[in-house]
């Protein structure tokens, strides 16, 4: 039997919001591999081992799925959100690139946290927008700032994952700060949080009443352009735009 690899999306939470590619390939699956709390959100079965690993190996992680299907076995990746953003299927390919390991991959979608969010708020995204991982854990912190104010500069609106965490409290206190040095203060932020999970929260504020703590690494935050705006309960970012 030849063995394979699914890179699989899981969706923001909601099991409705999980595909049938995806469940298909976990039905088929002998082996998934991910970090904790997603393994955790696939349920056990007989024939089904679970490799749970901890945040920061996703390497090694990649490595483990590489050589369970070089041994045959049918192997699910899994993410939160989609796998390919700021997820699993770069940390495969960068593995199999660093080792030229061969093996049959297929990068199934699922619904990334800020289309999940956006969609609660109504459509904050529906102009040019841009996606920034505010972790510096893979790249210095002044090139998280570069992009930041030119995506403000360029009047993209945004969407911030992995804005704050215990390990780096002070990261978005100075995004909030570029963001006012660049711009109005009734700029509209979305902290959406464990969207699709029972204890999600959605809070619509302007940056001026945006505050740190509004954020945790649960949270994606939206950040609206020039022409967001409110429309009764929703927010939304109309589908043109004038001259620079
Ligand atoms: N691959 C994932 C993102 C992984 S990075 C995706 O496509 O969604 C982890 C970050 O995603 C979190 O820090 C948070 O910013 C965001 N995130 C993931 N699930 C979320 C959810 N249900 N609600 C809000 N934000 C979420």
């Amino acid at each position: 039997m030849s063995g394979w690899i699914a890179v699989a999306g899981l969706g923001p939470g909601a099991d409705s919001l999980v595909t049938p590619e995806v469940t298909e390939a976990l039905s088929q699956a002998t082996d998934v591999v991910g970090y904790i709390p997603y393994v955790a959100r696939v349920a056990a079965r007989e024939g089904l081992v679970l490799h749970p690993s901890d945040n920061r190996v996703e390497l090694d992680r990649a490595r483990l799925a590489l050589d369970l299907a070089a041994a045959g076995r049918r192997v699910v990746i899994v993410s939160s959100g989609d796998p390919g953003v700021f997820a699993m299927a770069s940390a495969l390919f960068e593995a199999v690139e660093a080792d030229g390991a061969e093996a049959d991959i297929r990068i199934l979608p699922g619904i990334t946290a800020m289309l999940a969010a956006a969609a609660r708020a109504g459509a904050p995204l529906g102009h040019d927008f841009c996606a920034i991982n505010l972790s510096d854990n893979l790249k210095p912190f002044a090139l998280v700032e570069h992009r930041l104010r030119h995506a403000a500069r360029g009047d993209f609106a945004m969407a911030f994952y992995n804005p704050r965490s215990r390990s780096r409290p002070e990261g978005f206190s100075r995004v909030l700060q570029i963001l006012r040095e660049e711009c109005p203060p009734d700029r509209l932020l979305i902290f959406a949080r464990a969207v699709t999970a029972a204890d999600e929260s959605l809070r619509i504020v302007t940056l001026a009443e945006a505050q740190p703590d509004m954020a945790d690494m649960r949270t994606v935050v939206l950040v609206g352009n020039s022409a967001t705006r409110r429309v009764g309960r929703w927010v939304y970012t109309p589908r043109s735009a004038g001259p620079v």
